[in-house]
């Protein structure tokens, strides 16, 4: 095992071999982008199993998204396979900061008042939350205001405060104000049976606080624990790590301060000072040799970020002395941009790159839409990470939403979303006399309600449970009364809705053994509320699309179900269970089935998929947001509207730290790049419907010149435009199939007059977005470009 080991770090320059090496005690690996701080932690862990003789159990690895965590895994797995190792890393444990916390959640959710079943709120349904509770307190409608709190509630979570040490903290009547609003916003949740996202980290520093013995527990499992991008944990979750460092101080963090981006959701490097104060014995390492990019690229890189004063010193160096320069190009407007960024990659493909060595990446979201439309038109297949993923669609969070109300029925957020999807007659009057039936029977939630109110509606018609109460009494005849007032398809209703709820509740609580499995309960589901007519119905012009969704989803469910072991989940080795009386209660309820099992896991996946989660590897060009590139690398990177206001983005002008910030991120870009930069901007834009003239970004003028070359295409006299498929028509074209976007495509070259020499047409197969497009893709994929 030496010598297999021996050539293990070999693959390591010596300074990250000190680091790979460590065996007990802190450590701070601080260092610039590129210089291998990912790479040491799983050299790090493969050290750790294969030397020290450390469990992978043992081993706990953070990272903060999905993404980098599955990577991190296949990393680990890869060093020890290729050095012989039988056992891989499937023990280890290495996710991401909100997984693992909804996972040490589920084990001891009684604590807060939930149970195991709790539901994970994504921040829309957290709004109409919000604005439920500010109904009920009695605030006027407001959607900014909603926002506004949903933003402060977040906030108070980051820092690790509960309702009641935001009142402490609060710093005049507003503070007071807002902490008042948060603590009904808790209670309203915690009734729900929900956590938003804050929650989950929030919720166990919480159960640490107050037993602190549960937090040993978890210390002592994980002896060993790892943290990549440090720089961007905020405190809560830094309070997180001090508790799981209570039995021993084996903690490993990495990060560089000049790539902390993550200010506005509440982090702070000073957490970086406070390991140092908190682990006063920590080893401090660090790298410098980046073995990402050339020289160029390095320097440019460096050039704007040594403007932000408040750094730690660092310096960076590569091997790769020289490279191109940076290729900067100023455009018209931001579609020549767009154009100028499609005819590149096209003609940098014909000489041979791949389109998946590209990555274009913007500051904003609504960047994307002007790029789109030019790859398509220059026959570039392309992936956009981020926008609205699969699990955000209308369809999805219907069947979804029903799923959810089975397994928690008292969340209100899906209840009301449900409840009258497909419509039964259900409205505003009916809501009001079920929220009446629960103030009269003193039940807390609408299902409560239904589930009594149903079965006044019609006693018996639900089989299992006698719902009437015997005798009838007072409060019977006060519901009865109300619920008599509605009209015969409202009843109905109720008692339709009634119906599915508890059928699909009946189906996930029968077991496994019965031949139940999930896939059918979702297939029972969509059949037995004739969803699909209801899409047909619903919008007919995108119905078959939708219908396509909610297929796939059913695929999703069914895969999901194969590839789950229950054995797993169920015997999990987590400590805790009967250490002492203090101890986690191991699934407090009733005993969950496997199929409730399987739900619940694949409902928390579905809840914490992360922008970067369905991006592929090296097949289509990537478009993304900087904040998404964080980690990641591409050959060549094309950095869109470097324009002041828009990059630097300055909301505040006022605020210094948000122009550091901002700076921050265009480093993060920079040094995403290997071989090649492009940096352009776009000397008028379209913003909000406005064409607004721009300058450009300060960030550029930080470049030294020696380094940069100006692209003689910059005037822009050469290319010229036809009139184009109005947007929504594009829109449409985009989310349909395969040969209708071959039509419109062919359209825009033959029929709107776009210039063809720019193009060159050939035939180049054209991106086709969405899931229904995505076998056709991979054929596309497998020619390769001529
Ligand atoms: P970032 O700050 O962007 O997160 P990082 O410090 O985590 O970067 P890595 O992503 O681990 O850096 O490494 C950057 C690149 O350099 C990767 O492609 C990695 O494989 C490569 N690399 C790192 N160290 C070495 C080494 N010693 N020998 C060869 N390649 C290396
Ligand atoms: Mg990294």
């Amino acid at each position: 095992p030496d010598r297999s080991i021996m050539t293990l770090l070999d693959h390591l320059n010596p300074p990250q071999k000190l680091a790979a090496e460590h065996r007990d005690g802190p450590l701070l690996i601080l260092a610039g982008a590129g210089s291998g701080k990912t790479r040491v932690i799983t050299y790090r862990i493969a050290k750790l199993i294969m030397d020290y003789g450390v469990y992978p159990e043992q081993i706990l690895a953070l990272t903060f998204t999905n993404k980098a965590a599955g990577e991190m895994r296949e990393r680990v797995d890869a060093i020890l396979s290729e050095n012989g190792r039988e056992t891989d890393a499937a023990g280890v444990t290495i996710a991401t900061f909100h997984s693992f916390c909804a996972r040490l959640l589920r084990r001891n959710a009684e604590l807060l008042g939930l149970t195991p079943s709790f539901t994970i709120y994504d921040s829309d349904d957290q709004l109409k939350l919000i604005k439920a509770v500010m109904e009920q307190v009695g605030m006027p409608k407001d959607n900014g205001e909603a926002k506004r709190l949903r933003g402060a509630i977040g906030q108070f979570k980051n820092q690790g405060w509960t309702p009641a040490l935001a009142h402490e903290n609060a710093f005049n009547s507003y503070d007071e104000e807002d902490a008042t609003f948060y603590e009904a916003y808790q209670k309203a949740l915690v009734q729900a049976n929900c956590a938003d996202f804050g929650d989950l980290i929030l919720g166990v520093i919480t159960i640490f606080r107050t037993h602190p013995r549960i937090a040993d527990s978890y210390s002592r499992h994980w002896r060993y624990q790892m943290v990549d991008e440090f720089q961007d944990t905020n405190p809560a979750q830094y309070a997180l790590l001090k508790f799981l460092t209570r039995t021993h101080d084996n903690l490993c963090v990495v990060g560089d301060d000049d790539q902390a981006i993550y200010r506005w959701r509440g982090a702070t490097v000073a957490n970086i000072m406070g390991f140092e104060e908190d682990f006063p014995d920590a080893k401090i390492i660090k790298l410098e040799q980046n073995y990402r990019s050339t020289e160029v690229i390095l320097k440019a890189a460096n050039d704007v970020i040594q403007h932000n004063p408040t750094r730690r010193d660092k310096t960076l160096w590569t091997a790769r002395e020289g490279g191109d320069l940076v290729t900067c190009f100023t455009a018209r407007d931001d579609r020549e941009e767009a154009s100028y960024v499609a005819r590149q990659i096209h003609d940098l493909t014909r000489l041979g790159a791949d389109w998946g060595d590209f990555a274009v990446f913007y500051r904003t979201n609504a960047q994307s839409r002007q790029i789109e439309e030019q790859l398509q038109n220059g026959g570039v297949p392309y992936q956009v990470i981020g926008g609205m993923s699969f699990y955000e669609r209308s369809e999805i969070k219907d069947i979804l939403g029903y799923l959810k109300v089975a397994l928690n029925p008292d969340n209100p957020v899906d209840f009301l979303r449900i409840i009258n999807t497909p419509s039964r007659g259900i409205g505003k009057v009916s809501l009001g006399k079920l929220e009446r039936v629960a103030e009269i029977r003193g039940v807390g939630t609408f299902y409560r309600a239904l589930r009594y109110a149903a079965g006044m509606l019609e006693a018996g018609a639900l089989g299992d449970t006698p719902i009437v109460p015997e005798p009838f009494g007072p409060d019977d005849e006060e519901a009865l009364e109300a619920l008599q007032k509605l009209g015969g398809r409202s009843k109905k209703g109720m008692i339709d809705a009634c119906e599915v709820v508890v059928a699909l509740r009946d189906q996930i609580g029968a077991d496994a053994a019965d031949g139940n499995s999930l896939s059918q309960v979702a297939n029972f589901l969509v059949e037995r509320i004739h969803y699909m007519d209801y899409l047909d119905r619903d919008d007919p012009e995108r119905a078959e699309d939708r219908r396509n969704n909610v297929v796939e989803l059913l695929h999703a469910l069914e895969e999901f179900e194969e590839d789950f072991d229950p054995d797993q989940l169920l015997n999990e080795d987590l400590p805790g269970q009967g250490e002492d009386d203090e101890a986690p209660d191991f699934d407090g309820e009733s005993e969950p089935t496997v199929v409730s099992q399987i739900l619940r896991a694949f409902l928390e996946r579905s809840a914490l998929v992360h922008a970067t989660d369905g991006m592929e590897e090296g097949r289509t060009t990537t478009l993304m947001t900087v904040h998404g590139a964080k980690g990641l690398e591409f050959d060549t990177v094309f950095l869109v509207g470097m324009e002041d206001e828009l990059f630097p983005s300055l909301r505040d002008m006022s605020d210094i730290e948000e122009l550091h910030e901002e700076r921050r991120l265009a480093y993060v870009a920079i040094t995403r790049a290997r071989h090649k930069l492009y940096i352009t901007n776009a000397q008028s834009r379209r913003i909000y419907g406005q064409i607004r003239q721009t300058e450009p970004s300060r960030f550029l003028r930080d470049i030294d010149p020696e380094r940069i070359e100006i692209d003689p295409k910059s005037t822009s006299q050469s290319i010229e435009y036809g009139h184009r498929a109005s947007a929504p028509n594009r829109r449409r074209v985009r989310d349909r199939g395969y040969d209708e976007f071959q039509q419109a495509s062919d359209a825009n070259y033959f029929g709107d007059g776009v210039d063809q020499d720019l193009w060159e047409f050939d035939q180049s197969p054209p991106m086709i977005k969405g899931e229904v497009g995505r076998a056709v893709q991979q054929t596309l994929d497998a020619a390769p470009p001529e």
